[in-house]
């Protein structure tokens, strides 16, 4: 499952002249994503700056029977046909996509695929799939340990720790957030206000392809055959809401307003080559044996550096770099935990994997974090501090995948501009 093949050579070069050397959509990526151009959405594929359109293909007739069959299910203007399907047919597309946008295919194909090139310039990409329902995790040690001020939950080690989430609320990259209102006691008096701490969490997210069926649990092995593929997630997150709010129950209204995520998604095969054994720090006990599987504890974490960037009116600044390998908890662990009960998933369900942070201060993946809870200032360009977010401001995250001897291939960008509070 894990193996790289022809379609991650480092040698292939396509055609479509500005996807040679592009920073996140090489040859090597084809992620999928949903589009919409004239007021009609439909389901492409992104090779430099351009997007393969999925519904043009299907007519130009240049895929084999299964491949066409995948093509069919992803070009309508959502995904989920495609992920309920399962892994395979996707695929077989990207596959024959790989030879048929690769320098030396026939020109007969290339003239076909030509016709349903779709410039990304030319088109506003849209959430690609219909989530029905919205997991966050906790992975990361360093975030729990620096949230809890050094104190882990019991559970932590033993399992993934989630809340159910708001699928309803989940939008794609560029749409505005609201700065929500809510109950906020930060002197110990509850009053309605708008959100003084708005952070961000700096997140990676996997879709559920197939699903499972009601009461019946997924078992670890299995797990990872069930994921379609992986995305940027800003759990943008009201701090002040939130520590009023959710003892004992979890997050809620600190969470739900909104949750950012990144429009292309990129398939597990795409990632292939960037697979790495889970690490954990010493401190913690190892994964019980149900959620213990050879193949996940070697290859299921990801090498996947990602960063987190302020904007505002005087540029941008980095403020976060972390890794995915920081993350104790693989997604396929966290597949296998969510359906370990009987729970059924569906396809299109989403999975975050928490807050990405690791070790060092520069690992931090929130403001919470990197501000210790709003005490401590960083500073952003135009000489500027901050300790949440103001009106105004921009967050936007990047990743890329990464390893000696393999083309990197990133998820594009995960962006959102905070909006002031209703009055
Ligand atoms: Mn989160």
């Amino acid at each position: 499952m894990h193996t790289p093949d022809e379609t991650h050579d480092p040698a292939l070069r396509s055609w479509v002249e500005s996807a040679n050397g592009h920073a996140n959509f090489p040859i090597q990526n084809l992620p999928f994503g949903v589009f919409e151009r004239d007021g009609r959405r439909s389901g492409g594929v992104a090779i430099g700056d351009q997007i393969v359109d999925l519904s043009a293909v299907t007519v130009g007739g240049v895929l084999s029977s299964l491949a066409a069959d995948a093509a069919r299910l992803g070009s309508g203007p959502v995904l989920n046909p495609l992920l309920a399907a399962g892994r395979a047919p996707a695929r077989e597309l990207r596959q024959q996509l790989s030879v048929a946008l690769a320098v030396d295919a026939p020109e007969q194909v290339r003239e076909q695929l030509r016709a349903a090139l779709v410039p990304q310039a030319d088109v506003t990409l849209v959430r690609p799939v219909a989530i029905g329902a919205f997991t966050d995790f906790l992975s990361s040690y360093d975030h729990t340990r620096r949230m809890g001020n050094g104190t882990m939950p019991p559970a932590f080690a033993h399992l993934p720790i989630a809340y159910n989430s708001r699928a309803t609320s989940v939008v794609v990259s560029g749409t505005a957030i609201r700065r929500p209102n809510g109950q906020i006691a930060l002197d110990g008096t509850p009053a309605f206000q708008p959100e003084p701490m708005l952070d961000f969490e700096l997140e990676l997210g996997a879709f559920v392809a197939a699903g499972n069926a009601f009461g019946e649990p997924v078992d670890i092995a299995a797990a990872n055959d069930m994921l379609f593929g992986y995305c940027l997630v800003n759990d943008w997150s009201a701090r002040a809401i939130q520590f009023f709010e959710m003892q004992p129950l979890g997050p809620f209204l600190s969470k739900s307003f909104a949750t950012t995520i990144s429009p292309w998604i990129v398939t597990v095969d795409a990632l292939a080559p960037f697979r790495a054994p889970l690490r954990r720090p010493d401190a913690i006990a190892g994964p019980p044996s149900h959620l213990s599987d050879a193949d996940d504890l070697a290859n299921g974490a990801l090498e996947v550096r990602l960063e987190a960037a302020i904007r505002t009116g005087h540029g941008e600044t980095v403020v976060t770099r972390t890794h995915a390998r920081y993350n104790v908890w693989t997604f396929g662990q966290m597949l296998a935990h969510h359906t370990s009960n009987g729970c059924n998933l569906m396809p299109g369900d989403l999975l975050a994997s928490g807050t990405i942070s690791g070790p060092a201060d520069e690992n931090r993946a929130c403001l919470a974090e990197l501000t210790e809870r709003g005490t401590v200032p960083i500073r952003i360009a135009g000489d500027e501090e901050r300790t949440f977010l103001n009106d105004g401001d921009e967050v936007v995250f990047r990743a890329h995948a990464e390893r000696d001897g393999y083309v990197t291939i990133g998820f594009g960008e995960c962006r959102g501009t905070v909006l002031p509070a209703l009055t």
